[in-house]
């Protein structure tokens, strides 16, 4: 069994940095657990009732994947004690195949402090990793998840985040470009794949991959496998 561990500093991340890859785990029959390291608390926008946690669980909870919770100081990653540790201990207890993390040159704080310590953490060997990017990226991806007609399906799935997503009357000054949760998914993906001649295409990069004229093109999840860069294991 093909194990994946996705690592998230926030609630709503991996549904909307890595959806369509999650999707495709998924219907591929691979085990994949979602950890998160803070519950999204001071985000601006928050439920009327229960937690942003609460539709992390009912989004994943969906596809079935479960959900590993460590509670550290939302918007205080950087000054987390002990990260290091809890990495270390997580992946020695998932053994992941395939593991997900934020880029150390990721342009919030909290995504960067995780990236930054996934790659100070010993990972021993057999285990990929590979980069999920935000909406503007510092780094140019590696390579490009082609979505096909998932996009829809990753849309809904991001749709369990209703706190995220005020509609057109509710509070929306504050968003990155006005744009909520759902509008940034789609207007990234839809970019990148018109940029690259296709619809949707989601970016990730493999660290120590080295930088080609065309990023690749990965037309399943199990190409994961196939390419990224597995001398990776340990710092990289
Ligand atoms: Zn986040």
């Amino acid at each position: 069994m093909n194990r994946v561990l996705c690592l998230a500093a926030h609630p709503d991340d991996v549904e909307v940095y890595m959806g369509g890859a999650l999707l495709g785990f998924m219907k591929a029959g691979w085990e994949v657990q979602v950890w998160i390291a803070t519950r999204g608390e001071k985000g601006r926008l928050q439920p009327q009732q229960g937690s942003r946690m609460d539709e992390a669980r009912a989004a994943l909870g969906s596809l079935g994947i479960p959900v590993e919770v460590q509670g550290l100081e939302d918007g205080g990653l950087a000054d987390s004690q002990g990260l290091e540790r809890i990495l270390h201990d997580l992946i020695a207890k998932w053994r992941p195949r395939l593991l997900f993390a934020p880029h150390p040159c990721d342009a919030h704080a909290d995504h960067a402090a995780l990236g930054a310590c996934v790659h100070a953490t010993e990972m021993g060997t057999g285990t990929v990793l590979w980069h999920w990017l935000d909406a503007n990226p510092r780094v140019e991806p590696s390579h490009f998840l082609d979505l096909g007609s998932s996009l829809a399906a990753k849309l809904a799935l991001i749709g369990y985040h209703k706190s995220q997503i005020p509609g057109p009357e509710g509070p929306r000054d504050h968003l990155p470009d006005g744009r909520d949760i759902l509008q940034r998914a789609e207007h990234r993906d839809r970019g990148h794949g018109a940029a690259q001649g296709r619809v949707f295409l989601e970016p990730f990069l493999a660290p120590g991959s080295r930088r080609s004229e065309s990023p690749c093109i990965l037309e399943s999840v199990q190409e994961f496998l196939d390419s990224g860069h597995r001398e990776s294991g340990g710092s990289s």
